[in-house]
């Protein structure tokens, strides 16, 4: 993994992600680079790091939940309603070629079927709450 990601404790860009292993566990540590000084003729870098927790995949999980949050405020604020608006209203002026428009068309299919789903899975929850008396 590599630069571009911020980390999760204390929010400043990942330099670069180190393994540690302790026994047959293994955990992940943020560095970032602060520099490097010169003392006694030798060059040492000054790192900080951050413990992000055992096993890759809590890291991994932790971006997803941040990722999550975003998409989820987006819908529920319903930005994405005005994000479709505007793409609908741009979408006659706009100069697109036909492979785009064919990959907007299939992504839109896919949501569209994703959407069916996830109305149908709250229809559901609703009939559930609402036959228990809730
Ligand atoms: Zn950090």
């Amino acid at each position: 993994m590599s630069g571009r990601s911020t980390c999760p404790r204390c929010g400043s860009p990942i330099s670069w992600i180190e393994k540690l292993r302790r026994g047959d566990r293994v955990y992940y540590v943020a560095v970032h680079y602060l520099g490097y000084t010169k003392s006694g003729g030798k060059v040492r870098k000054r790192v900080r790091r951050c413990y992000l927790g055992p096993e890759e995949y809590e890291y991994v999980t932790r971006l997803h939940r941040d990722l999550g949050i975003v998409l989820k405020g987006a819908i529920e604020e319903r930005r994405v309603v005005h994000y479709l608006d505007a793409f609908l209203e741009a979408l006659p002026r706009a100069n697109v070629d036909r492979p785009t428009l064919v990959e907007i068309l299939n992504k839109l299919r896919y949501l569209a079927t994703r959407l069916e789903e996830y109305v149908r899975k709250l229809e559901e929850l609703e009939k559930e709450e609402a036959t228990r008396g809730g």
